[in-house]
């Protein structure tokens, strides 16, 4: 069963001050949520573009928005990176003077490791790095895109460093349960490996099947189009999310991704191989094992059993 409700019981703000840098889906979500569950006396928001900021004003779930992050984070307690991975040493030195002594600094990125490569060398020894990454999102960008019940009942994995203050994990641990999210503690590098093969190599497998079906010769384009409903179109979905957020997830990445990767292609020469041998046991038995996996993700609550993934029908013609 999905569960969409939330209700915090908060009596006082999770921080004084938020600041959210980058206010696209995932920054646009926190702050929606911030705003509704009161988790911050005073909100913030920071995008490198002046049309988001603009749009984010219009929305009205931050107190202020501001272009230059370096200004945005100067009373900051608590402040979240949600951008691409690969902007994080560029906006990390850019910062990183300007935040207040004990001020924690956290971030959404889907990828881990990469978080202490790029900001342990500009570090100060005041300021808490706190890595988090809310297994959460749609394949839509931006700030419209945000929406305040995201996180409900989705994983939130946080790294903190062993040598992490536990009041600075604390409270970015309560940050994300008072937004509705389960919150589990690991290391980074284990991180980046579980990550790999439940959301890398996957999104890598459905970018690869629809450029391939994009440049078939034997069918046409509007055939695959015509007939996606076949999986094809379930793929597409996920092959819809943000090039640039992907990249970035991709190179920074490689060794888990590269070693998921070479455990996937032997599994799939194993299945060629049983597909040529006409071996009807093998592939049943693969098949069965798999239905069991996709039944242990409904009965979490981490997927709807609706038929057809829960979508609308489109209404009949007349
Ligand atoms: P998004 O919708 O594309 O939003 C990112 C925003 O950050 C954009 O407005 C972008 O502006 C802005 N930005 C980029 N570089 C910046 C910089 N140097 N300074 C200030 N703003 C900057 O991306 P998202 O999906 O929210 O992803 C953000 C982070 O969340 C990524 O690290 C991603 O790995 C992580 N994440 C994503 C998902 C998901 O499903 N999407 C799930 C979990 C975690 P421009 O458009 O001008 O570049």
């Amino acid at each position: 069963m999905i569960m969409q409700r939330f209700e915090s019981k908060l009596a006082t703000p999770v921080v004084q001050t938020l600041v959210v840098i980058g206010i696209g889906l995932i920054g646009s979500s926190i702050l929606h949520a911030a705003r509704k569950r009161r988790l911050a006396a005073r909100i913030v928001a920071s995008d490198q573009s002046e049309a988001v900021c603009r749009r984010a004003l219009e929305i009205g779930f931050a107190d202020d928005v501001v272009t230059d992050a370096m200004i945005a984070v100067r009373d900051a307690d608590l402040v979240i990176l949600c951008i691409p991975v690969g902007e994080y040493a560029r906006v990390g030195a850019a910062i990183m003077p300007h935040l207040k002594p004990g001020a924690i600094l956290s971030d959404v990125g889907s990828v881990k490791g990469c978080v202490f490569t790029a900001i342990d060398p500009i570090l100060r020894e005041d300021v808490h790095l706190i890595p988090a990454h809310p297994v959460a999102g749609t394949e839509y960008s931006g700030p419209d895109a945000g929406f305040a019940s995201l996180f409900v009942n989705r994983w939130c994995i946080i790294t903190p460093p062993l040598s992490a203050s536990a009041a600075a994990a604390t409270l970015v641990r309560t940050f994300w349960e008072e937004m509705g999210a389960n919150v589990e503690a690991m290391s980074a590098d284990h991180h980046d490996l579980v990550l790999a093969i439940t959301s890398h190599v996957p999104h890598l497998i459905a970018y690869n099947i629809v450029g391939t079906a994009a440049d078939l010769e034997e069918v046409t384009q509007s055939e695959v189009i015509k007939f996606s409903a076949g999986g094809f179109r379930d793929f597409t979905r996920i092959a819809a999310s943000d090039p640039t957020m992907w990249r970035d997830v991709f190179l920074n990445n490689k060794s888990a991704v590269l070693e998921m990767l070479g455990r996937f292609s032997e599994d799939l020469t194993a299945l060629q191989r049983m597909i040529r041998r006409g071996d009807g046991d093998g592939l049943f038995n693969l098949f069965t094992r798999t239905r069991a996996i996709r039944r242990s993700i409904i009965d979490l609550g981490q997927e709807t059993a609706a038929p057809d993934f829960g979508r609308q029908r489109a209404p009949e013609k007349s």
